[in-house]
């Protein structure tokens, strides 16, 4: 807590709440709440370290800040997306840390909400809000990302459960997690996209054995999975043992669609920060005023209202019940594309600070640094633009098939 206290706030968590009173309400708690050393714009930033991501993340969700619309009988709060939108502008217009457990909320929370027994969702889906288990997903393989219906892991039929043995790659957050949100096939290879099962595979089962990757941002959150005949009990087996590659595909249309919804306003604020940050210095203020600059700053605050307009779209017509389906590919490649752009565009202001800069442009210089390796990647994860790009001309455009 910074200026007020916790109890000295309106609860966001109140029923009674709606629209802007909800907005303001919500805001209000992070402005008091998000520590300024977690603030990535603020002087005063710390990168926290995963105890501290993970109690603050549990403090967000019993602010009434997570879990807004998952069901009250699994810990969620029972609102509707409206309100989740809401939540993720408020979110998205602070420089606030990442989750270390988007898989779980994000992901793994939704797809086990659609096809888990109330059984599993009763003992899974609180455990995610409350921060006890982190989730990763271990889709990908050495011989299958892009083209997922390869891969090779393979779960065999025991008694009572199921028999894994294989390899997983790029699992973010392996290292750090309780469960792993699981794709393996039960049946031959040839078969691709059936016989497949989804599974929540405790990460401390025997057999399984996680080897992290350093990358290019000198990180190591991205591990090597392997299962060497782990057993897991029916119990974590998710929806029906052929159906697992229906629900992965609903989990990439959810990763493509509306995962982080706060995109298009943290990027806003990435703006704002690189603006204000240059206006510190003599030499980059010159810039800015620079028509090279001023056009390029210009088509970004053109993208991020075009990426806000995706999102509110998407969320309306999900309102409204209908499914996203293949226009999650122009969402994605569209924020992709413009967010690499654009943190290319920072680096390049920034680097022209000179050497005796002062602490605002230095710790932009950090910041930006981060957004820039980061934004590499995303043109890669949750599909590459190629693989978008492939979707948009089949589904959306249905030309025919390119040589
Ligand atoms: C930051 C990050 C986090 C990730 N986290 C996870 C995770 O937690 N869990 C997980 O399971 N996976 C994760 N991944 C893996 C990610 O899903 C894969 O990297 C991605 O699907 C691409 O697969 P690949 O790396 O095998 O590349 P490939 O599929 O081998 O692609 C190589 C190149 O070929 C192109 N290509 C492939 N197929 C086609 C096609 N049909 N048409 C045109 N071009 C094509 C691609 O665009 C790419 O340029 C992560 C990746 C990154 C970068």
């Amino acid at each position: 807590m910074t200026a007020l206290k916790a109890e000295q706030l309106a609860d966001v968590t109140s029923p009674v709440l709606k629209g802007e009173d909800y907005r303001r309400t919500a805001r209000a708690w992070l402005e008091a709440s998000l520590p300024l050393s977690y603030r990535a714009d603020h002087p005063d930033y710390r990168a926290p370290s995963l105890d501290q991501l993970k109690s603050w993340e549990a403090a967000l969700y019993r602010a009434g800040l997570v879990g807004m619309v998952w069901p009250k009988a699994y810990g969620g709060y029972g609102r509707n997306l409206n309100d989740h939108l809401i939540v993720a502008q408020e979110i998205g217009r602070l420089a606030m840390p990442e989750s270390v457990n988007s898989i779980g909320k994000e992901l793994a929370g939704p797809i086990i909400q659609a096809v888990a027994t109330e059984e599993q969702k009763l003992r899974y889906l609180p455990a995610i809000l409350e921060m006890r288990e982190i989730w990763c997903q271990g889709f990908s393989e050495p011989e299958a990302g892009s083209d997922l219906a390869s891969l090779r892991t393979r779960a065999t039929r025991i008694a009572d459960g199921w028999r894994i043995s294989g390899q997983k790659i790029w699992t973010s957050g392996a290292a750090k997690s309780q469960r792993c949100l699981l794709l393996a096939r039960t049946g031959p290879v040839e078969e691709r996209h059936r016989g497949m099962a989804l599974f929540a595979v405790k990460m401390d089962t025997p057999g399984i054995s996680v080897r992290t990757i350093r990358s290019i941002d000198d990180k190591e959150s991205f591990c090597e999975v392997f299962f060497d005949e782990v057993e897991v009990p029916d119990a974590d087996a998710l929806g029906a043992p052929d159906e697992g590659w229906n629900a992965a595909i609903r989990v990439l249309g959810i990763e493509r669609a509306t995962n982080r919804m706060y995109r298009a306003w943290r990027f806003e604020n990435e703006m704002r920060h690189l603006v204000n940050a240059c206006r510190s210095d003599p030499a980059l203020a010159a810039l800015l005023d620079d028509g090279h600059y001023r056009k390029r700053l210009a088509a970004c605050a053109v993208d991020v209202e075009v990426l806000k307009g995706h999102v509110e779209t998407a969320v309306q017509a999900l309102v409204a019940g209908e499914q996203i389906g293949s226009r999650g590919s122009l969402m994605k490649l569209h924020w992709s594309e413009a967010h690499q752009r654009f943190a290319a565009l920072g680096l390049e202001l920034l680097s022209q600070a000179p050497a005796n800069a002062n602490a605002t442009i230095r710790q932009a210089q950090q910041r930006f640094n981060g957004i820039y390796m980061h934004a590499r990647a995303e043109t890669i994860y949750a599909g590459t633009t190629e693989v978008q790009l492939g979707i948009i001309a089949d589904r959306i455009l249905k030309l025919p098939k390119g040589k």
